[in-house]
């Protein structure tokens, strides 16, 4: 299956992601986490998308799709694949489209913007393998240290509260348009996130059943 989420940031994508990945195991794929990463190892794209992301702004599309190209080019993607954070504009999901990937479905977790800005001000963040937490709703068992990896779990950079507003900005401009382009195609699934996270994961397998 492949599928894309749609959402706020910080409205729950990675986190869904990282369960559907592991109950149909097929890979989630986080454009985020795949420039985090550039940026860590101090690599040309991550250089060029550094600024772009602290500022809250998208990284320029030709990018992005470079990136998706790409990684849907690995062996672990010929079963089917979760996109999180990617398509954000229209010209991304077009792209995907020229590249000749169906989609099967769209799940868009949909969390009001009041909500938004409390739940990111409590994210946290692996700074190594890019797993999220939330100091109220999702803690690691030791404080400050990812369960997954070991590494430091600590406030990214861009979900510092000014960056934020900028954001949900982006998304409100960019990529909501994005519902209305699947929901031609009649794949489109609208899932509202809920206070507890095993009750929208709950209502995100409902969505793809
Ligand atoms: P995320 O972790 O998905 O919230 O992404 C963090 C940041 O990475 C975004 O605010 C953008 O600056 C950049 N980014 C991630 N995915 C995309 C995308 N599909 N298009 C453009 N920029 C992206």
């Amino acid at each position: 299956m492949n599928l894309i989420l749609l959402g706020a940031p910080g409205a729950g994508k990675g986190t869904q992601a990282e369960r559907i990945c592991e109950k149909l195991n097929i890979p989630a794929i986080s454009t985020g986490n795949i420039i985090r990463e550039s940026v860590k190892n101090g690599t040309e794209m991550g250089r060029r998308a550094k600024s772009f992301m602290d500022e809250g702004r998208l990284v320029p599309d030709e990018v992005v799709i470079g990136i998706i190209k790409e990684r849907l080019a690995a062996d672990d993607c010929a079963n089917g694949f979760i996109l999180d954070g990617f398509p954000r504009t229209i010209p991304q999901a077009q792209a995907l489209d020229n590249m000749g990937v169906v989609i099967d479905r769209v799940v868009s977790i949909e969390v009001p913007d009041e909500r938004i800005v409390a739940r990111i001000s409590g994210r946290r963040v692996c700074k190594d393998c890019g797993a999220s937490y939330h100091i109220e709703y999702k803690k690691t068992a030791k404080d400050g240290v990812c369960d997954k990896c070991g590494g430091e779990v600590a406030l990214r950079k861009d979900d510092a509260p000014g960056t934020v507003a900028e954001r949900l900005n982006v998304h409100h401009e960019q990529t909501e348009p994005l519902k209305a382009y699947y929901e031609k195609s009649g794949k489109l699934y609208l899932v509202e996130g809920q206070e507890e996270i095993d009750d929208t994961t709950r209502l995100t397998f409902e969505a793809l059943n």
